[in-house]
């Protein structure tokens, strides 16, 4: 079977058709993050008409929690939804097939377990517009909010969570703090070229997330941590991830890997979900 399978992040929502775990064809939109789910929503539609009797199952996979087919924002900095949104339901009427909605790491977490065959534990985390995470244990996806690590509190004190300060958008916000305007991909240009200025703000990114992921390990104990996501993936990241936590020196050594799926692993995972 073709599936309908939509990717909504803070920043950018992809939508594709997949069959049999294979990406047929791929549409990427801006996510309006001023808009609403009925906007989003609708954008996708509009999108994706010249796909309409292609598919006979949809998947969708969002940023926040999904409960009983609603969905409810974890950080409204990342997309902004008020109280709970019937998403399930006002997916299948507008798209017209069944549809399964999950968190976007979540379904990553499963894209990226199907996609490597030993069937061991992993832990996958996105470093995106926010900081998600999935948890697959035992063969299983956990659901509900399990895995939603950024939403967790640092060992700063802080009374901010984990997220605020490990994201694309906390990067771009220190940098114009220090009077550099740009986008956190300059940012990571800046740090290789030595820029003293960003190489501190992509050094911070990356030893707090080493702690994360060393935190992870003495709670789950993971065979990996998968890792996704736009700033996750950008060139050099994971190596200075590694590199902070060989200099913790941590009592547990998670192994780390990047998404063998890249970007895509939301949509396999979810179009898998979908069946
Ligand atoms: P979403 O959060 O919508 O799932 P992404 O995973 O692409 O989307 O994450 C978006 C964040 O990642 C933005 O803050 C963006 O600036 C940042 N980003 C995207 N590509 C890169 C890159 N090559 N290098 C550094 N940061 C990036």
């Amino acid at each position: 079977p073709v599936v309908l399978a939509v990717d909504l992040g803070g920043t950018k929502t992809m939508a594709s058709l997949v069959q049999g775990g294979e990406v047929l064809d791929t549409v990427v939109l801006a996510t309006d993050r001023s808009g609403s789910p009925e906007g989003w929503l609708a954008a996708i539609a509009d999108a994706t008409t010249v796909w309409h009797g292609r598919y006979t199952a949809a998947g969708i996979a969002v940023t926040g929690a999904v409960r009983n087919g609603m969905w409810r924002a974890m950080n409204k900095a990342t997309l902004g939804i008020e109280g709970e949104f019937p998403l399930v339901a006002c997916a299948t009427e507008l798209l017209g097939v069944p549809v399964v909605a999950a968190n976007d790491a979540q379904a990553a977490a499963w894209g990226e377990f199907k996609a490597t065959s030993d069937g061991s534990d992993l832990v996958f985390m996105t470093v995106s517009t926010g900081l998600g995470g999935g948890i697959v244990s035992g063969g299983r996806l956990l659901q509900g909010v399990a895995g939603h690590f950024g939403q967790m509190w640092g060992p700063s004190g802080d009374n901010v969570p984990l997220e605020s300060r490990i994201c694309g958008p906390w990067i771009a916000a220190e940098a114009k703090r220090q009077g550099h305007e740009c986008e956190p991909r300059e940012v990571f240009s800046a740090a290789d070229a030595g820029d003293a200025w960003a190489v501190a703000i992509i050094g911070g990114v990356a030893r707090r997330f080493a702690r994360l992921c060393c935190d992870i390990q003495l709670a789950i104990d993971p065979a990996r941590i998968v890792i996704g996501g736009g700033v996750g993936l950008a060139p050099g990241f994971l190596d200075k991830v590694k590199a902070e936590i060989l200099a913790i020196g941590p009592s547990a050594m998670p192994e780390l890997r990047a998404a063998t799926l890249g970007p895509r692993a939301g949509i396999v995972g979810i179009a898998d979900l979908a069946l």
